[in-house]
Formats: C-alpha cells, sequence, structure tokens
C-alpha cells in the first residue's frame, strides 16, 4: 500500500517533481498549489495501465468516456479559483476522477463535489478514503443545479464545459465568491471568471481551454 501511495520508477516523488518545475516555468506561481499536487499521488487517479503517464502534464481517459484534467489546467483552475478572499467552503461541478477535488481538499477547509457519472464516483469516493481526505461531500447528480443544501458558497469549479453558464451556480455563491467555468462548444471554449458584487456577477475571460461537455442528466 505505501509503495502504491508514494510510487516507483514514473511514479516516483522525482518524477512529480519535474511535473511542478514544469507547472511553475508555465507560469504556476501559488505555492500552496504546487505543494499540493507535488505531494498528491496523480497516478491514483488513473488506470494502473496508465499510472506511468501520470505525471505528463496532458489529460488521460478515465473510461465512460471522460478525462481526468491536465495537471497545468487544475493547477491554473485552482490558483484562479483560490486568489482574493479566503475560499472556506467550495463546491465542484465534474468529480471525475476526483484528482481536482482531492487537490482542493487539501486546500480549503470542506469540498461538495457532484458528478452525473455514477461508477466514476464511486471510484472517486474509494480513492478519497485511501488517502483519507475526510472533508469531501459527493453528490450523484446533474451538477448543473449546484447543491442548494449547502450553498452559500465562497468558490465555485466546474470541470465540464456547458454552452451558456448555469444560471443556479451564480445564486449559490456567496457575496464576493467566484465562479470559475470553462464555456463554450465544439468551436471552441474558454476559461470564465465570475465574481459576486451584490446581485451583480463581474465577468472575466481568460484562457481557451479544452474540456469535455456538461450534459444535463444523472446515470
Ligand atoms: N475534475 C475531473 C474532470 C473529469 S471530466 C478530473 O480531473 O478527473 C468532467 C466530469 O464532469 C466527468 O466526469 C463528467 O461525467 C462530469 N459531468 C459532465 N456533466 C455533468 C453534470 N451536468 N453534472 C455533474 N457532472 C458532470
Amino acid at each position: 500500500m505505501t509503495t502504491k501511495i508514494s510510487g516507483i520508477g514514473m511514479t516516483s516523488q522525482r518524477t512529480r517533481d519535474r511535473l511542478i518545475v514544469r507547472l511553475q516555468q508555465q507560469g504556476i506561481k501559488n505555492l500552496d498549489v504546487l505543494e499540493v499536487m507535488k505531494n498528491l499521488p496523480r497516478h491514483l487517479f488513473v488506470d494502473e495501465a496508465l499510472a506511468s503517464r501520470a505525471y505528463e502534464d496532458t489529460a488521460l481517459p478515465i473510461g465512460h468516456a471522460q478525462t481526468i484534467s491536465q495537471p497545468f489546467t487544475v493547477a491554473r483552475m485552482t490558483e484562479i479559483l483560490l486568489e482574493g478572499l479566503p475560499k472556506k467552503k467550495v463546491l465542484e461541478v465534474g468529480t471525475g476522477s476526483g484528482y481536482q477535488t482531492a487537490v482542493l481538499s487539501r486546500l480549503v477547509d470542506r469540498v461538495f463535489s457532484v458528478e452525473r457519472i455514477s461508477p466514476l464516483q464511486n471510484q472517486a469516493r474509494e480513492r478519497f478514503y485511501q488517502l483519507q481526505l475526510n472533508n469531501i461531500k459527493l453528490k450523484h447528480s446533474d451538477g448543473s443545479w449546484g447543491w442548494s443544501e449547502h450553498e452559500l458558497y465562497d468558490g465555485i469549479i466546474v470541470t465540464c464545459a456547458p454552452e451558456e453558464i448555469p444560471q443556479e451556480l451564480l445564486h449559490q455563491l456567496t457575496e464576493g465568491g467566484r465562479l470559475v467555468i470553462p464555456v463554450g462548444g465544439s468551436t471552441g471554449q474558454s476559461l470564465h471568471v465570475l465574481d459576486r458584487h451584490g446581485n451583480t456577477f463581474e465577468e472575466t475571460i481568460l484562457d481557451p481551454v479544452s474540456f469535455v461537455p456538461l450534459l444535463s442528466g444523472a446515470i
């Protein structure tokens, strides 16, 4: 078990350290984010057959036509989400492998994460148990509706792309809270950041990105 978590060869700490250097070279500045990603075993979030590729800066398949996000994208979105006011309570839409969820769980007090594909959610839950990440709550549902039972959130991160921003997510943000979300369809997506000031939302459009689509309904 210890070997599996700490990793050997292509999943060793040295391999992880090289990824962190690359992320820094690409402009990731938040040292807390870098430290968490340095210590978190990404190879446990992919199929064993892909473990040797877990520290390449690339998205990888996780089954059910979904992918674990590229490390640079995880780092960038986390860094943007954490900017500004402290983020104690965060909602994630699209648990997937659980890697982004796990990164967040080590940086904020509580993480709520919604996933529409049940087997992916179950695998993620096992990983959180194995890594003793105890501040994560999961829900099997269509995350376009957020998770109203636990609102309001200081931050919301969406790891799948809708064509338009689901308005319900905006209503579940606290004053000063921030939504980070990829938006767009097959002709291209970009990363949007929305900051809540009362009932107005200041929108900033950042980098082009490439995410799986946000789909409706839970399966
Ligand atoms: N953060 C994840 C990304 C996985 S891909 C990771 O790095 O592993 C995006 C995930 O969003 C997929 O698991 C997909 O099933 C999920 N998803 C798509 N539409 C959704 C919706 N409406 N509600 C909840 N999850 C959704």
